[in-house]
């Protein structure tokens, strides 16, 4: 089943993850409700992410509990700093909140530690030597059982003993491992006695040089659920397999929380996008290979692209909130996710006019000398929003293809002799076209009618084309960049191959367009409408550059109807 078909599931809240919840509540299971949102800080965050954020922080609101902020910083190798702060960053303008409980598993190395030395005493854990290829090896499988490691019977003490000078650093990189002793011949590959610490020396981001050895994510996970006390551990439907050894590390840890009932594990589909690529590694190559300019590429799928592309963080929730918790992957609709940030931008963004791709047009009729200030309104659906003034003069620009020199029937914009409406202005007719010596058009030459102020004739002829202008002299300039998606493919291919599918034509950039003179104080990260056009917003970080964030046509009822 496409992941989008069962919108209203999880808007009453009716999806088997908030079923359990309720039911587990009902029951008095727990204390109370925990959840978490895990990161590991390797990358941006980026859309899919946004799935689990708006479900471990809306639980817990919905269902008074409280949701967790974890780093999950166990391999320092891949971990950074500027990450850590991207993704608070990213969270937040999300619009949810971890209060006090921003946690990060290296705070539990000591602990983990101490919970390690426990099962190697517990006889439930063990040194191995075997190289990695070796270790591989002898894993077998899935059709094949592993086999045991010459070294998983060892001394509980020289089993100690290794693992306290691993700590120490007595060795180096990949020398030894410590391994839980579970079942060489499990049908679950991850039960056969996976490896719980591998030694490395890097510096970590937050302990420093403090720890050599470093605990995997099925050892930090969840234990770190049990020390913060989580009651429903809500991860994506990969780590299915993983559950059977989070319940066992946590049963033979002997990690109890609350009432003594344990953390749990659920897993959901992840979210998988069309014409996207949601996976931290592909989106790390296209920053590092520069098809990208950065994380925060408008063209990228991450909260941060998102944001800088214009699209407000309420879209996104709502987008999130049409998504089917079940346990059955599928893809969702680039379209889908473009319908609901529309949406969103129709209600709030103000409309102005802009030029993208200009054509002079000179009124011959109106003083050279003159202007004046039309008043256009900010929202035609919503009055609320007020109305502003825009400058009108004998120079303008119109959009060039607004303009045909041998129009077809259906074309009720500019051509010769015919008459359109200038938003908000007035009625101009199209006397003369005027080209360069290569045949171009590069200028009108009209006449306005001074009675149609405001865009009506008192006589009541009618013109079926509205087009939008911008005041020549008054018209302030700037850069539009123009985002297709970065993919051509639906679902891009796999493995390296992903590159060759890239969208060539995923960036245009109009160096100079034409907007009217208000849309100078436009705040950066602010979204508005040029009429006619589509949403564009003002670039975070570059001024007088603004990003399309869409174009006004919708695709979304057309691939619905079709499903
Ligand atoms: P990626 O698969 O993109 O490399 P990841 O799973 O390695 O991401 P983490 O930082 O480990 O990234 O993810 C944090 C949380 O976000 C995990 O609980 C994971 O299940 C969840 N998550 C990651 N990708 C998606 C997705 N596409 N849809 C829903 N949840 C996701
Ligand atoms: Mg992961």
């Amino acid at each position: 089943m496409n992941d989008a078909d069962q919108d209203s599931e999880s808007e009453i809240g009716t999806d088997f993850i908030r079923e359990i919840v309720r039911e587990d509540l009902a029951a008095g299971r727990y204390d109370g409700l925990v959840t978490r949102f895990p990161p590991e800080p390797n990358g941006y965050l980026h859309i899919g992410h946004a799935k689990s954020i708006c479900l471990n922080f809306g639980i817990a609101e919905e269902f008074g509990g409280r949701c967790n902020l974890r780093f999950d910083d166990t391999n320092p190798a891949r971990e950074e700093q500027a990450f850590i702060e991207a993704i608070k960053e990213d969270v937040t303008w999300l619009g949810f909140d971890w209060g006090e409980h921003l946690h990060f598993a290296s705070d539990y190395f000591e602990q983990l530690y101490l919970w390690a030395e426990g099962l190697i005493e517990a006889g439930k854990a063990y040194v191995d030597d075997l190289p990695v290829d070796e270790m591989r090896a002898y894993r077998g499988s899935l059709t094949e059982a592993g086999r045991n490691s010459p070294y998983r019977d060892r001394e509980i003490g020289e089993n100690l003993d290794l693992f306290r000078r691993m700590r120490a650093g007595e060795f180096p990189d990949g020398a030894r491992v410590l391994r839980a002793k579970i079942d060489m011949a499990s049908g679950n590959m991850n039960l056969r006695d996976p490896v719980l610490y591998r030694i490395l020396h890097a510096e970590h981001p937050r302990t420093g040089t403090e720890w050599c050895i470093y605990p995997n994510y099925d050892f930090a996970h969840g234990q770190s659920d049990a020390i913060e006390e989580v009651t429903h551990s809500l991860c994506t439907l990969e780590f299915a397999d993983h559950r059977p050894l989070y319940e066992w590390l946590l049963e033979s840890i002997g990690t109890a929380i609350g009432t003594g009932a344990r953390p749990k594990q659920y897993e959901f589909s992840r979210l998988n996008l069309s014409h996207a690529a949601l996976s931290k590694r592909r989106l790390t190559q296209l920053v590092a290979e520069g098809c990208v300019d950065g994380w925060d590429d408008p063209r990228m799928p991450t909260i941060s692209g998102l944001r800088r592309r214009g699209v407000p963080a309420a879209a996104v929730r709502d987008f999130i909130s049409r998504l089917a918790i079940t346990r059955s992957d599928g893809v969702v609709e680039m379209a889908m996710l473009e319908h609901c940030i529309r949406e969103q931008l129709n209600q709030v963004a103000p409309r102005r006019m802009a030029v993208l791709r200009p054509l002079k047009v000179v009124i011959e009729n109106y003083p050279d000398d003159k202007s004046e200030l039309l008043v256009a309104q900010n929202h035609p659906g919503n009055p609320d929003m007020g109305t502003r003034e825009v400058p009108f003069s004998r120079e303008l620009y119109v959009e060039r293809d607004d303009f045909m020199e041998d129009p077809p029937r259906k074309f009720f914009r500019l051509g010769p002799g015919r008459e359109v409406r200038l938003r908000y202005a007035y009625f101009i007719t199209c006397k003369e076209v005027i080209k360069d010596a290569g045949g171009e058009v590069v200028e009108l030459r009209c006449t306005y009618d001074p009675e149609t102020k405001g865009g009506n004739a008192p006589d009541g002829r009618k013109v079926k084309g509205t087009i939008h202008w911008v005041s020549a002299a008054h018209a302030v300039a700037a850069e539009v960049r123009l985002y297709e998606n970065l993919f051509n493919s639906e679902e891009p291919p796999g493995g390296d191959e992903f590159l060759a599918d890239l969208n060539p034509g995923s960036l245009e950039i109009l160096p100079r367009v034409w907007l009217e003179p208000g849309l100078a104080e436009v705040t950066p990260g602010q979204t508005v409408q040029f009429e006619r056009l589509g949403y564009f917003c003002r670039d975070l970080g570059a001024s007088a550059v603004f990003n399309r964030t869409l174009g006004l046509r919708d695709s979304w009822a057309k691939i619905k109807s079709k499903a």
